[in-house]
């Protein structure tokens, strides 16, 4: 099949005019001229956008899908307020909803040209959902404990969840770890997830300052995460008085940031954070409307950049977002951040902190056909961010069309 549009933004390469990308057995084979590739391999069939920028799927480095029903159904504009209603909302839940919530959120994600994510999950129901939905990506299975006395139990379950999805799935999904937060993981709980990362040589990913309060407490034992929060989340006997430290600095004396890590939101980050993040070959996930939604301010992303970073893209879950569109995430970038940037963090360097970028994340020959085509009415290619989810005509994933507009 040859995939042909006004233009082919590989991403990685200079964007070719009346360019086309040659897919073989799921595989990208060839791109370059559209005509050129018409005319070399005459028996292909022809898909032909005439208006539309051909590009790479998006990579959504942050998500939680199995949180989709919980659209609307969390406060907006207080982060604690929000989280109590989620704790609530999740409660809630039975076995058959997670199912439900995680299948629909899976499907957003291909509606909304998604063909690689990132993705927490606390109940292990977004593994079957991102396979069966076809596209690829990083399931992290979520830990959450803040009692020491029970982190021995939480590893043994972890490694059984490791052991129970590993194998699955063709390669497609893989499996990571995720130690929540530093409000809700023990210190203990945060070295023994990391040393199973490292044993296991599986990527992390965790919520590293979202919020003020998280700084507060991490550093001082006060704030909103050592009064009430942890009534509510059922660590109101345990003693915690802060260790001195920036969130940063404190997962980094838990030994929990390698390449192998990506840290989720990073609003609240000083200088000396950003370059021990750098130092330590950490991906940040970005996560500009989440950040909004909740209120917690807005992250560094210039600085990070101009430090060398990996910073790719996420939108968080449907409980913290008003929906799945990574145009609307890409025009919510600081403004300063050039448009090739903007589609850099949105493709390959989600692609990159996830370790698949040998995969998916560009168009280039041998990765995998993950590819959308966007309708965008300027003769920029790079302009492709200005449009909206209902300009996707069609999005391909592993060769295969798996939604088409
Ligand atoms: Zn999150």
């Amino acid at each position: 099949m040859i995939v042909r549009g006004a233009w082919v933004l590989p991403v990685t390469h200079n964007p070719i005019r009346a360019g086309g990308v040659l897919i073989r057995d799921g595989v990208i084979k060839a791109v370059g001229s559209g005509r050129d590739l018409e005319r070399a391999y005459s028996d292909e069939e022809v898909l032909f956008f005439e208006n539309e920028v051909i590009m790479p799927g998006f990579v959504n480095l942050h998500s939680h899908i199995e949180y989709s029903s919980l659209h609307k159904r969390c406060r907006r504009g207080s982060f604690t307020g929000w989280i109590q209603d989620m704790i609530r909302e999740s409660r809630r839940m039975e076995d058959d909803d997670w199912v439900r919530s995680s299948g629909l959120g899976a499907r957003e994600m291909v509606r909304s040209g998604v063909t690689c994510i990132g993705d927490i999950t606390k109940t292990d129901t977004s593994f079957d959902a991102i396979l069966d939905a076809g596209i690829r990506g990083v399931v992290f299975l979520e830990v959450i404990g803040f009692d020491d006395s029970v982190v021995e139990d939480i590893i043994t379950g972890l490694i059984e969840r490791i052991r129970r999805f590993r194998d699955r799935g063709d390669g497609r999904v893989r499996i990571g770890v995720s130690p929540h937060a530093p409000y809700t993981v023990s210190r203990r709980l945060f070295e023994a997830v990391g040393s199973v990362s490292s044993r296991m040589n599986l990527p992390v990913m965790t919520h590293l300052a979202e919020t003020e309060d998280e700084e507060r407490f991490v550093r001082d034992g006060e704030g909103i995460f050592a009064g009430s929060f942890k009534d509510i989340a059922g660590w109101k006997g345990v003693e915690w008085r802060g260790v001195g430290l920036s969130p940063a600095s404190y997962l980094d004396a838990c030994r929990l940031l390698s390449e192998r890590t990506v840290v989720a939101h990073a609003v609240h980050v000083s200088d000396e954070d950003i370059s021990l993040l750098k130092r330590r070959g950490v991906s940040i996930a970005h996560c500009p409307r989440s950040n909004r939604y909740l209120g917690v301010g807005d992250a560094p992303v210039k600085k990070i950049l101009d430090m060398g970073i990996n910073l790719g893209l996420g939108t968080d879950s449907l409980a913290s977002v008003d929906s799945i569109d990574i145009f609307q995430e890409m025009r919510s970038i600081d403004p300063r951040v050039p448009p090739p940037t903007r589609i850099r963090m949105a493709t390959i360097n989600g692609a990159k902190a996830l370790g698949m970028e040998d995969q998916t994340g560009s168009l280039e020959p041998g990765k995998c056909a993950d590819i959308i085509a966007v309708t965008t009415e300027k003769d920029d290619p790079y302009n492709v961010y200005l449009s909206s989810r209902d300009d996707i005509r069609i999005v391909i994933a592993g060769g295969s069309v798996l939604y088409e507009g």
